[in-house]
């Protein structure tokens, strides 16, 4: 073919700026100029080809071309696998590698084209979550990786089988295990405030707290366990927790804590989950953390006071997604104010049901923070247990 540059006109142009349209680098185009390779086409062609790592000369020959065509193929369009004479490329083949890349499979450098190496690492993506390891990527697996949707991202193949396992269980809470750690207890109660003649404790209030969710999660029909009673004789250890959630078979661990700090001006609410800060992470402990943090936040105005990665004890050794919540401080006026408070903590239970709620629903058909009626998922269940 011939090198198409600035100036020229027709169709082959128009079809060159339809392409620079669909990657968004060129914006939508004026139809009396849809065929003018005009100063707007060749800025988007030297951004194609930089992107590209093709040689910028803002001008559209063989090599350009070639990679403008591969580029019109969207994941989803057709179905991918490696052919081994004529290797299939396009832009759908570099999107899968990046997603494969972004989970932690190998697929070496993101090329566009679909060699040995990716077919291994889908076939790979493939035994992870139960499907057929062929190394095609078709419906099957387009349908596992758009259901991982974009969020779970950073993961490592036991993390991907926590997602798998939560997505497989579906929408529904009946018939799930989820244990409470109401943090501290018995000769350890945690954080202590005297006001006056009131004495507040970190261990009674969270005790508290994780009653109200029990009765929450049981009324939508979930198995629910807590790792400690209103009074034990000793606290256990985090690793007894953890074993504990375990053994149990928990399929969510929701540890409850609360902050303290010498500055009485600290105040708001933080949730944890497992991970190293570099890179390694539990996804779907991640996913809830950040469900429980935005749900809480929204329904009770606490301060946002984000979510983080924490290689703790509790949360590395517990097997299923994990996520600690340290709800306000107990050394703010503001934030004791309204942890004494009874229908605040009914609130923050609530608000707690709904993010375990949000964890079974798929990505797609996820609904806004604070948008789940948990009155309304209450009767549900009990008309159906009818
Ligand atoms: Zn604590």
């Amino acid at each position: 073919m011939r090198v198409i540059r600035r100036g020229d006109r027709g169709p082959a142009v128009a079809e060159i700026r339809t392409i620079l349209v669909s990657l968004d680098l060129l914006g939508p185009t004026d139809p009396a100029h849809l065929d003018d390779f005009d100063a707007d086409t060749e800025r988007a062609v030297r951004a194609f080809q930089q992107s590209r790592g093709l040689s910028v000369d803002g001008q559209v020959g063989p090599e350009t071309w070639r990679a403008l065509d591969a580029a019109r193929w969207r994941l989803g369009d057709r179905a991918l696998y490696h052919a081994v004479t004529e290797p299939l490329i396009g832009e759908d083949v570099r999107a899968l590698q990046e997603r494969l890349l972004e989970m932690g499979y190998d697929t070496g450098r993101p090329d566009g084209i679909y060699g040995p190496r990716t077919a291994r690492a889908v076939a790979q993506f493939q035994r992870e979550m139960g499907l057929r390891p062929d190394g095609m990527c078709g419906p099957q697996t387009l349908n596992a990786l758009r259901r991982l949707g974009r969020k779970v991202i950073g993961g490592r193949p036991q993390w991907l089988r926590e997602a798998c396992a939560l997505l497989d269980a579906g929408p529904d809470l009946v018939g799930k295990t989820v244990i409470i750690d109401p943090g501290h207890g018995g000769p350890d109660p945690g954080i202590v405030v005297t006001d006056g003649q009131q004495r507040w404790t970190e261990a009674e209030l969270v005790y508290d707290l994780a009653a109200r969710l029990e009765g929450r999660l049981a009324a939508a029909g979930v198995r629910v366990y807590l790792t400690r009673g209103p009074a034990p004789v000793a606290s256990p250890s985090d690793l007894a927790r953890a074993e504990l959630a375990n053994e149990l078979g928990g399929d969510v661990f929701i540890s409850l804590h609360l902050d303290s700090h010498h500055n009485p001006a600290a105040d708001g609410v933080a949730t944890y989950h497992f991970g190293t800060g570099n890179g390694v992470t539990s996804t779907m402990g991640e996913r809830l953390a950040a469900l429980v943090q935005r749900e809480i936040v929204v329904r009770t105005g606490l301060r946002d006071c984000r979510t983080h990665a924490k290689t703790w004890e509790l949360l590395r050794l517990t097997r299923m997604p994990a996520v600690r919540v340290d709800v306000g401080y107990l050394t703010s006026p503001l934030d004791r104010a309204r942890l004494i408070d009874p229908l605040f903590r009914d609130r923050v239970a609530e608000a707690i049901l709904a993010a375990v709620q949000r964890m079974y629903f798929p990505m797609d058909q996820d609904v806004p923070t604070g948008s789940i009626d948990v009155r309304a998922l209450r009767a549900a269940v009990a008309a159906a247990a009818e």
